[in-house]
C-alpha cells in the first residue's frame, strides 16, 4: 500500500552500533528515544541488535510495546496523574520533577507492591520540565527519602526543546555541582546524571564534563544528525527512513492558475510565478501524512509546489526520463525528522521494512 515509509533496518542497526560504541568510549550510557517512530517493534529490535539496552519514550502507548526483554524502559514525559498505575506497572524508570506527583507516584508503587526508579529533571535554563531553584531542590530531595518505593537513581535535564538553550560546558557544568551537592546532602549514590538529548551530542568529541554519564537520543540514532546545528553526526546514516508514494495525474499545465486568487485549502493566500507551461505530477500525498516542507524529493529535477490534505503538486519539466513520472510511478522522498514523526502517527501512512545493507 502506498504512501508508505521505507524503513532500512540495517542502517538503523549499523547507527545504534556506531553511535552506542562512540559513547562508550567517553563513559556515556546511550538510552534509544522510540517516539519518533512510536516505537515500531522492528525498529526497536534493529537498535537492540545494535547494542541498546534502554530505551525511552514519551507515551505509554508506545512503552508498551517496547519488549521488556530488551532492556529497561524509560517514561520521558513527566507523568499525568492518570497515568501513574501504568507508570508503575510497566516503567523501570521515569522522568520526574513535581513534588506531588512523586507520592501519588510513591503511593501507587506501595499499592502495587514494587519498586520504581526516578531521575529527577533540574532545568538549566531552558524553561520546559525540572526544578528551578536551589531552596525547591533540597526540600524536593528531602521529600524523595521519605518514599519507600522508589528509588532515586539520579538527575537529568533536557535542553534545546522550549527555550532553544543550547547545552554548554557552563549549564552542564552547573547539573554535575548540583548532582554532587545532593549527593552530599542525602547520602545517595545518585549513579545516573542524564545530561540531555541529540543537541547534546555536539559537545562530546570535546568539551565533554566529567561524570555525565547518560544521553537520551532520538534524532542521531534515527535521522542521522545531531540536534543542536543540524549536522551529521559521526558517518551515521542520515537516509534510514524515506517516503514513497504514487503518481495519479502528470501532465502540462500552466504555472499560473486561472482566476480571481483567495484562500487555499488552509486559509492562507497563496503566491504564483509565471513560468508558461509546465509538466506536473500529482503524488497521494497529503499533509496528513507527513508535510510537503519537510520532504525531499530523490529524483533529480524534481521540485515540490505545494500540498492539501491529500495531494502534494510537483514540478517535473526539469526531469529527463519522463517515464519515470508518469501516472503510476513510485517517487521516493528525503524526510527529516517531523515528516517521520508524522507519517509515523498517520495510520494512513503503510510500512515496508528492508534489510539492505547501509553504505556510509
Ligand atoms: C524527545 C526527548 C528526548 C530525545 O530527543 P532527541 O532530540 O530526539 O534526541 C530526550 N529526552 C526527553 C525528555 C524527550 O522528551
Amino acid at each position: 500500500m502506498f504512501p508508505r515509509v521505507k524503513i532500512h533496518l540495517q542502517k538503523l542497526r549499523e547507527n545504534a552500533e556506531m553511535l552506542t560504541g562512540f559513547l562508550k568510549e567517553r563513559g556515556i550510557e546511550t538510552v534509544a528515544v522510540t517516539k519518533v517512530f512510536g516505537a515500531d517493534p522492528r525498529v526497536t529490535q534493529a537498535y537492540y541488535d545494535g547494542g541498546i539496552r534502554w530505551f525511552a519514550d514519551a507515551r505509554m502507548q508506545n512503552l508498551k510495546r517496547i519488549d521488556p526483554a530488551y532492556g529497561k524502559r524509560m517514561l520521558l514525559r513527566i507523568p499525568m496523574r492518570s497515568e501513574l498505575d501504568e507508570v508503575i506497572r510497566i516503567a523501570d524508570c521515569s522522568l520526574q520533577s513535581d513534588p506531588d506527583t512523586l507520592y501519588w507516584l510513591n503511593e501507587e508503587a506501595k499499592k502495587q507492591n514494587r519498586k520504581h526508579s526516578i531521575i529527577l529533571m533540574l532545568d538549566l535554563g531552558d524553561l520546559r520540565e525540572g526544578i528551578f531553584s536551589k531552596e525547591e531542590l533540597y526540600a524536593v530531595a528531602d521529600r524523595i527519602m521519605h518514599f519507600s518505593h522508589l528509588e532515586w537513581v539520579g538527575t537529568g535535564t533536557n535542553l534545546t526543546c522550549y527555550g532553544g538553550i543550547l547545552p554548554s560546558s557552563t549549564n552542564l557544568e552547573s547539573l554535575r555541582q548540583q548532582t554532587e551537592l545532593l549527593r552530599a546532602r542525602t547520602g545517595l549514590a545518585l549513579p545516573i546524571v542524564s545530561a540531555g538529548n541529540s543537541s547534546s551530542l555536539f559537545l562530546t568529541p570535546k568539551a565533554w564534563p566529567k561524570g555525565l554519564n547518560q544521553l537520551r537520543i532520538g534524532e542521531a540514532l534515527a535521522m542521522g544528525t545531531e540536534a543542536a546545528y543540524g549536522d551529521r553526526f559521526l558517518a551515521l546514516h542520515t537516509d534510514a527512513f524515506e517516503l514513497e508514494a504514487q503518481i495519479v495525474e502528470s501532465r502540462v499545465k500552466p504555472s499560473m492558475p486561472i482566476g480571481e486568487i483567495g484562500k487555499n485549502a488552509f486559509g492562507e493566500t497563496p503566491e504564483f510565478e509565471d513560468r508558461g507551461n509546465r509538466h506536473r505530477v500529482i503524488v497521494a500525498v497529503g499533509r496528513q501524512d507527513a508535510d510537503a516542507a519537510d520532504l525531499i524529493p530523490r529524483l533529480e529535477g524534481l521540485e515540490i509546489l505545494g500540498a492539501s490534505s491529500d495531494h502534494m503538486l510537483l514540478d517535473a519539466q526539469e526531469v529527463g526520463d519522463k517515464s519515470l513520472v508518469a501516472t503510476g510511478e513510485t517517487l521516493t522522498f528525503g524526510m527529516n525528522y517531523r515528516a517521520v514523526l508524522r507519517s509515523f502517527t498517520s495510520e494512513y501512512v503503510d510500512r515496508l521494512y528492508v534489510d539492505d545493507p547501509g553504505s556510509i
